[in-house]
C-alpha cells in the first residue's frame, strides 16, 4: 500500500516538475505609464455617456499615478476614475488583460462602455462579484485614444491590482495557461496526496496524522486551483472560485496546527487546540457571513491575513523552543513549514501593498510542506508498522506461552484429579487389604493375603511381591501381576539386581530404582519390627510404572504415587510385625520358659485334639505320666537352682528320645507329660523305660559338682488297651504314676484293670 503511496508520489513530481520547465514567456505590453485618476463618479448625460470621458485633453481634474490603485486622499471615498492613453496598436484580436480589479468596473472609450464587471445602481455602487482577472476587448484603431475606467469598491483596496498589459487575446490566454501550469501541477499533485492520505486515514492507524495531512493538501490544492488563472477558463463562476480559495485559505492554519500538535509537548496541545479551533470558526463564521451579505468576501480575506499572521507567528514561538528535541525528520517539517509560512507572509505583504507586487510561488511551498509532511508520516508510519509487527509477534509469541502454560496447568490438574481419584481407590482397598492381614493366622498366610490382595491396589502398575524365608537377604517370588511380558527371577538377592545393593532395598525409606531389560522398576521393602532382630525387610514389593504414572513424572505425580505407595508398605509393616508378635507370644504362652517343652496349657489342647483323631482315625494313643522321686529333697539338699538344672537335663533327656509327632509337656513343678499318637501300651513302656533309665544314668552337674542322679516314677494309659474312652487317658495315666510311686519309686506303672491288670515292672 505505501509503495504504491510512494510511486504515486514520484510520479506526480515528475510530471510536475516538467510542467514547471515550461517557462512563461512574457508576452504583450504592459500598461504601466500614463494613468490618472480622479475621485468619485462621474455624472452620465442622457444618452448614458459619463461627463468625464468628453474631454480626453481636459487634465483639471485628473491627477497622474503611476499605477491604477489606491489613489492617495482617499477619506472613504468609494468611487474613483482612472484614465490611460492607450499606446500604439499592434495586435490582432486585442484586449487589455487586468489582474484583477477592486470591486467592480466598467470601461469607456470614447463615451462607450466596451467592458464591465459588476453592476452599478444609481449611487454608482454595486457588490463585490468576485476577484477574476480581465480580458477587455479594444476595439480596432484604439491606438491613441484614452480608457476609462469607472470603480467601486467598498474594500480597503480601490482600482486595478496586479498587472495590465496589452496582448493579443490568444497570446495572453497561452500565458494565463503556461502561468497556471506549474500551480496547477502542484495542486494536481497536493490533491493526490491529499486523496491518498484520507484514503490512509480510512483505513490505518495514525488517523490523525493522516487526516491532517490530508486536509492541508486538500486546502492547499484548492486554494491553488482557485487562484490559478485558468481555472476561469475551466469554469467562469469567479465568485464561487473566490469562495473556494477562501475556504481554502482559511482552512490552511487548521491543518498545519493539527499536523504540529501532535509533535509538541503535551503543555502546549491546549493552546494549539483552541488555536485551530478558533480558525475553524473563522472558517464557518467569514464565508456564512459573507454568504448572508453581512460583509464581504474581501474584509473576510484582509482580516484573515492578520489573523494568520499572528497565528503562524504563534505557532513559531510554539514550535521553535522543540527544535533541538524533536526529530530530524520533524525538524524537517518545521523548516518547510517556516518556507511555506514565509511564503504565505510575502504574499501576505504583496496583497496589502507592503510589497511590490510579484506572484509568490505559494504553490510550490504547499507542495513542499505537503511533500515532506507525507514522506515523514509514511516513514512514520513504516516505523508504527514496523513495531506493531513486532509488537504482535511478541504477543503472539506471549499467548502461545500462556496458552502452552494453560495447558500444562490444565494437564497438571488432570493429572492430579487422576491421582486423587486413584489414591481414594486405593486408600479403600488398602483398608480392605490391611483388615485381611489382620485376620491372618499366621505370617504364612498374611503373605499370602498380600500376594492375593497387592494386585487390585497397585493396579493399573505392574509389579511383583517378594517374600524372604530365612535370614539370608535372599527373596522368593510370591506372585507377580500386569502384563509387563518380563520374567522375574524366581529368587534373588541383592546383586541380582544391576545398579541396586542390598543396603539400598534394605534401607525403609529408599524405593531404589531397578532397571530390567531397560523397564523401570521400583523396590519398595516392606519392613517388620522384630523383638529379636529389629528392623527387618521381610518381603519386596516392586512396582512397574507404566504410561500413567510416567506422564506424571515430571512433577509431582511420582512423588506422590510413591509417598502413598511406601506409606501402605509401611502400613503392612506394622501389621505383619502385629503378627510376628502374637505368633511369638502364643509361642511362648504354649511354652514353658525353664525347659523350652510345651505347658500345661498346651497339652489341654493338644489333649483334646488327639483324643479327637485318635478316635476318628481309630489309630491308639498313649499317655506316659512322669514325676521326679523326691524332688523337694533334692531341692532341698542342693538348692532350688540346682533344681531348675535337674530339671532342665531331664526334660532335654526326655526330649531327644521321643519320636516327631510325640509331644513331650511339663505338666506342673517336677511333673511332666507326653502324649504318643500311634503309639501301643507296649510302646509307651518301652519308651518309658528306656528314659526311666536314661535318667537314672545321667549324673547332675551344677557349678561344677556332681550332684548324683535321680530317678523318676511314670505311669502309663493307652487307648483303647486301658479305657473305651480317650478322655480318660490322663486320670489313667495319673493313677499308673501313683501306684509306681505307692510301688517304691522309680518304675514304671500301667493302670489296673479288673480283666488283666499289669503288675507294676519293677525298676532293673
Ligand atoms: P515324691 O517322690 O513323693 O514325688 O516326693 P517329692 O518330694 O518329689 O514330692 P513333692 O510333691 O512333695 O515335692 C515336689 C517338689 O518339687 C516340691 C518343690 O520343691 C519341687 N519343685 C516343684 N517345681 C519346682 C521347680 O520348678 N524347681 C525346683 N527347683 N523345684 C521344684
Ligand atoms: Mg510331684
Ligand atoms: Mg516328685
Amino acid at each position: 500500500m505505501q509503495n504504491f503511496y510512494v510511486r504515486t508520489l514520484l510520479i506526480a513530481a515528475a510530471l510536475s516538475l516538467g510542467l514547471l520547465s515550461l517557462q512563461a514567456q512574457a508576452s504583450g505590453q504592459p500598461l504601466d505609464e500614463g494613468w490618472q485618476y480622479r475621485w468619485g463618479d462621474s455624472p452620465f448625460n442622457a444618452d448614458g455617456v459619463p461627463a468625464w470621458t468628453d474631454d480626453p485633453a481636459d487634465s483639471s481634474e485628473w491627477q497622474a499615478i503611476d499605477f491604477p490603485s489606491n489613489p492617495p486622499d482617499r477619506d472613504g471615498q468609494t468611487n474613483v476614475w482612472y484614465r490611460v492613453t492607450l499606446p500604439a496598436d499592434e495586435w490582432r484580436d486585442p484586449i487589455l488583460y487586468i489582474y484583477s480589479v477592486d470591486l467592480i468596473t466598467e470601461v469607456y472609450l470614447e463615451g462607450e462602455q466596451i467592458y464591465h464587471y459588476g453592476a452599478f445602481d444609481e449611487q454608482g455602487q454595486g457588490s463585490f462579484e468576485g476577484w477574476p482577472w480581465h480580458m477587455v476587448p479594444l476595439p480596432e484603431g484604439y491606438s491613441g485614444k484614452t480608457l476609462y475606467f469607472r470603480i467601486f469598491s467598498s474594500y480597503s483596496d480601490i482600482g486595478l491590482w496586479g498587472e495590465v498589459r496589452l496582448n493579443s487575446r490568444q497570446d495572453q490566454i497561452l500565458t494565463l495557461l503556461i502561468d497556471s501550469a506549474d500551480a496547477l501541477a502542484a495542486s494536481a499533485f497536493s490533491l493526490i496526496i491529499a486523496v491518498l492520505a484520507l484514503f490512509f486515514a480510512l483505513i490505518e492507524t495514525q488517523r490523525r496524522t493522516f487526516v491532517s495531512v490530508g486536509l492541508f493538501s486538500l486546502a492547499s490544492a484548492l486554494m491553488v486551483t482557485a487562484e490559478s488563472p485558468a481555472s476561469l477558463l475551466l469554469l467562469y463562476q469567479p465568485i464561487v472560485w473566490d469562495y473556494v480559495a477562501a475556504g481554502a485559505y482559511f482552512t490552511l492554519p487548521v491543518a498545519i496546527a493539527l499536523l504540529l500538535e501532535q509533535w509538541l509537548p503535551e503543555s502546549r496541545i491546549g493552546l494549539i487546540r483552541k488555536l485551530w479551533q478558533g480558525h475553524v470558526l473563522y472558517v464557518i463564521g467569514a464565508l456564512g457571513l459573507s454568504l448572508l451579505g453581512v460583509i464581504i468576501l474581501p474584509s473576510a480575506f484582509y482580516v484573515f491575513d492578520y489573523l494568520l499572521l499572528a497565528t503562524l507567528t504563534l505557532l513559531f514561538v510554539l514550535v521553535a523552543p522543540n527544535l533541538r528535541r524533536v526529530s530530524r525528520e520533524q525538524q524537517a517539517v518545521i523548516a518547510t513549514f517556516a518556507l511555506y509560512s514565509a511564503l504565505l507572509i510575502i504574499d501576505m505583504a504583496v496583497a496589502h501593498g507592503f510589497l511590490p507586487w510579484n506572484r509568490t510561488p505559494l504553490s510550490w511551498g504547499g507542495l513542499a510542506f505537503s511533500l515532506v509532511i507525507s514522506l515523514v508520516s509514511l516513514r512514520q508510519y513504516h516505523q508504527t508498522r514496523q513495531e506493531l509487527y513486532a509488537l504482535n509477534q511478541q504477543l503472539e509469541l506471549r499467548v502461545d506461552e500462556r496458552t502452552r502454560k494453560l495447558e500444562t496447568l490444565a494437564d497438571e490438574e488432570r493429572l492430579r484429579t487422576r491421582i486423587l481419584s486413584y489414591e481414594h481407590e486405593k486408600t479403600l482397598l488398602l483398608n480392605d487389604m490391611v483388615t485381611r492381614l489382620h485376620a491372618s493366622q499366621s505370617l504364612e498366610q498374611g503373605f499370602d493375603n498380600l500376594a492375593a490382595d497387592l494386585p487390585a491396589y497397585t493396579r493399573p502398575l505392574v509389579g511383583a511381591l517378594y517374600r524372604r524365608l530365612n535370614t539370608k537377604p535372599v527373596f522368593t517370588l510370591l506372585s507377580q501381576w500386569g502384563e509387563h511380558g518380563l520374567e522375574l527371577p524366581e529368587t534373588w538377592s541383592g546383586s541380582d539386581f544391576p545398579g541396586i545393593s542390598a543396603s539400598a532395598y534394605l534401607d525403609p525409606m529408599s524405593q531404589a530404582r531397578v532397571d530390567l531389560d531397560g523397564y523401570p522398576y521400583w523396590v519398595f521393602p516392606i519392613t517388620v519390627e522384630d523383638v529379636d532382630r529389629g528392623s527387618d525387610v521381610l518381603g519386596l514389593l516392586i512396582i512397574a510404572l507404566p504410561e500413567l504414572v510416567a506422564e506424571g513424572e515430571r512433577r509431582s505425580g511420582r512423588g506422590h504415587l510413591f509417598q502413598s505407595v511406601r506409606q501402605a508398605m509401611d502400613k503392612v509393616g506394622v501389621v505383619l510385625s502385629s503378627l510376628i508378635l502374637r505368633q511369638r507370644l502364643e509361642t511362648l504362652s504354649y511354652e514353658d520358659s525353664l525347659t523350652g517343652l510345651k505347658n500345661r496349657r498346651y497339652f489341654n489342647e493338644l489333649y483334646a485334639r488327639e483324643s479327637a483323631i485318635a478316635l476318628r482315625t481309630q489309630v491308639p494313643l498313649s499317655f506316659i505320666m512322669v514325676d521326679l522321686d523326691h524332688f523337694k529333697q533334692f531341692n532341698d539338699q542342693y538348692g532350688h537352682q540346682a533344681g531348675d538344672e535337674a530339671l532342665r537335663l531331664v526334660a532335654d533327656t526326655m526330649r531327644i528320645r521321643f519320636r516327631e509327632t510325640d509331644v513331650v509337656c511339663r505338666y506342673g513343678g517336677e511333673e511332666f507329660i507326653a502324649i504318643l499318637p500311634g503309639a501301643s501300651s507296649a510302646d509307651a513302656e518301652a519308651l518309658a523305660g528306656e528314659i526311666r533309665i536314661a535318667v537314672n544314668q545321667v549324673p547332675i552337674f551344677h557349678e561344677n559338682r556332681n550332684l548324683g542322679h535321680l530317678t523318676l516314677s511314670a505311669g502309663i494309659a493307652t487307648w483303647p488297651e486301658h479305657c473305651t474312652d480317650p478322655d480318660k487317658l490322663l486320670v489313667l495315666a495319673d493313677n499308673a504314676l501313683y501306684l509306681a510311686k505307692d510301688s517304691g519309686r522309680n518304675r514304671v506303672c500301667t493302670p489296673a484293670r479288673p480283666a488283666h491288670s499289669t503288675a507294676p515292672s519293677p525298676a532293673n
